[in-house]
């Protein structure tokens, strides 16, 4: 699994379909319609930002 936005290996798993990358700190997941991006905010909400794919 690489990072889809800025293609950094240092990703974590956070849940069952979650991931996270360290390098540009966005969570991601695995939907059955593509790539779903997050921010996570200060408190720990997230923030979709784009479908990629
Ligand atoms: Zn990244």
């Amino acid at each position: 699994m690489t990072c889809p936005v800025c293609g950094s290996r240092e990703v974590g798993k956070v849940g069952a379909k979650n991931y996270y990358c360290h390098d540009c700190c966005v969570e991601f997941a695995l939907h059955p319609k593509g790539m779903m991006v997050y921010e996570v905010n200060a408190d720990g909400t997230l923030i979709a930002l784009n479908g990629v794919g």
